[in-house]
């Protein structure tokens, strides 16, 4: 393979041989001189070569994020000082936008329509939104029936924090993880995922930029079994935050069990779209479009299993295919594409074996299933996919693909469809389509999911909690839920007498 030409952005970034890691402040090459090739999805070349981080690597960056921890200006700084190196690094992002669109379409395949207008912006908007909690995270005076007792509770950081992240959204997870960490006054050693390592090495340049203090953020590229599995067995890593697969979630959570490090999961999905008669039509397939082809389909929350009423089912799926042969699947950074290459070879291999494993089960192909040619054949791409004739117990309707491929199941009334709905080792998202107040209520109660998206879908705010139900995870993310996650609990007692 060769080394695709330089595109033409701004940074120097990708001139690098290699891009570097972050450590204590230091941009520095991995202890063992390794180095990993990062692809660009929507061509299969070697986008950069990359410092591979190992435990090495992982042990310099939890002692300094250590050092930084409890020494230095870190621990000194005031609420506000913290937020205003929040908002900086804000506005830092926003007058990037142009470069790390760019990279992150590079590095991850997705269309640059949605780098630019989504991406980019969501990652500011949350460091943002995170910088106003600084000077907010307030303890309690607490009445006791001891008398003469003083009894107020303090809320202080965990202190170092490991934070384990995907290659679906690289730049937003990086600041999902990043901007309550900080606020709350942790210190961070950041593992991004070895698909999509470039939008969070320039992030660090940024933070490094806006005045953080040295080993306050530490950024090491790497491969999850070394790199990652280093950072959560490490003995001085305080909490573990991850998003990633439930597979490897589960096994995070055991090694976190020996050390008792605090650990937060943000894990798959196999979310329930439900479509009922009574629904606007067309905002119910543009929706459910949304739902599944956003993203590639590569979103924890797809709508991947499209619940259809049977009186309309003929006419959704017409529409749906319609819908679906209209995308243009295309080169990311073409401004004209809608849906760009999955992330790797890897990940275009899983979707195709669930699309035979499909067709093996019996269900049929309606639309998609098949690779676009011509002269984008060379990236990872898979046409957006619709299955008819799915069972509810088929592989296609309860594992997690990953990829834009949706299977449609008919059904007849609210409870059959809410009981079907929630049959499924997952629980994070769920999205119901209705112009009946009541129903629309009914079912987001019933429906056991983190998050029901009613007559819309894929909406996420840095001020709206988000995280799994059932094996989807626990803990949450943004709004003011995910401060519990960051902070620990002090109870002082003053004896007044
Ligand atoms: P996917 O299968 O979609 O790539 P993963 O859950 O494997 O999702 O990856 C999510 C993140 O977890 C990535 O940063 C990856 O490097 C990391 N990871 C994978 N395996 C481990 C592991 N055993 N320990 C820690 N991190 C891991």
């Amino acid at each position: 393979m060769t080394t695709q030409a330089t595109p033409d952005i701004k940074s120097p970034f990708l001139q690098q041989q290699p891009v570097k890691m972050l450590i204590g402040g230091q941009w520095v090459e991995s202890a063992s001189g390794k180095t990993f090739e990062t692809m660009n999805p929507s061509t299969g070349e070697v986008l950069a070569h990359v410092a591979e981080g190992d435990s090495e690597d992982v042990n310099r960056a939890v002692a300094a994020a250590r050092k930084a921890f409890e020494s230095g200006p870190w621990p000194k700084l005031t609420p506000s000082q913290r937020g205003r190196l929040l908002l900086k690094l804000a506005d830092l992002i926003e007058q990037n936008t142009e470069e790390l669109a760019q990279l992150e379409t590079l590095d991850n395949g997705k269309p640059i329509k949605y780098a630019k207008g989504g991406d980019v912006p969501l990652t500011a908007d949350h460091f943002r939104y995170f910088a106003g909690w600084a000077t907010k995270i307030e303890g309690e005076t607490i009445p006791v029936s001891i008398p003469n007792m003083f009894t107020y509770t303090l809320r202080e950081p965990l202190g170092v924090v490991g934070q384990i992240i995907p290659w679906n959204f690289p730049l937003q997870m990086a600041s999902w993880k990043l901007a309550p960490a900080l606020t709350c006054g942790n210190t961070v050693i950041l593992k991004p995922a070895e698909q999509t390592p470039l939008t969070a090495l320039r992030l660090g340049e940024l933070i490094c930029e806006a005045g953080f203090p040295a080993g306050v953020v530490n950024i090491i590229p790497g491969f999850g079994e070394t790199a990652g599995a280093a950072l959560v067995a490490h003995p001085d890593v305080d909490k573990i935050a991850f998003t990633g697969s439930t597979e490897v979630g589960k096994k995070i959570a055991r090694v976190c069990t020996d050390t008792l490090k605090k650990v937060t999961l943000e894990l798959g999905g196999k979310s329930p779209n439900i479509i009922f008669p009574d629904a606007d039509m067309k905002f119910a397939i543009r929706g459910a479009l949304n739902a599944i082809y956003f993203n590639q389909g590569e979103v924890c929350t797809a709508g991947s299993r499209l619940f259809i009423h049977s009186s309309v089912y003929d006419q959704v799926m017409s529409g749906l295919s319609e819908g679906a042969s209209r995308m243009k699947v295309g080169v990311g950074l073409d401004p004209t594409t809608d849906m760009g290459p999955l992330v790797s070879q890897e990940q275009l291999n899983r979707v195709t074996g669930y699309i035979e494993t499909g067709k093996n089960e019996g269900a049929r192909i309606i639309t998609g299933g098949e690779r676009p040619g011509g002269d984008i054949a060379q990236g990872y791409f898979m046409r957006p996919t619709i299955f008819d004739g799915v069972q509810d117990e088929m592989t296609i309707a309860r594992e997690e693909i990953f990829g834009p491929v949706v299977v449609a199941l008919p059904f007849e009334d609210v409870e059959e469809v809410a009981t079907r709905a929630n049959k499924s080792i997952y629980g994070l998202a769920a999205g119901v389509w209705t112009n009946d107040v009541k129903k629309a209520h009914k079912v987001a109660a019933a429906l056991k999911a983190g998050v029901v998206w009613v007559n819309t879908y894929n909406q996420f705010d840095a001020a709206a909690p988000f995280g799994g139900y059932k094996q989807s995870g626990y803990g949450r993310e943004m709004g003011h839920a995910v401060l519990d996650a960051y902070t620990q609990t002090k109870t002082v007692w003053v004896n007044l007498r």
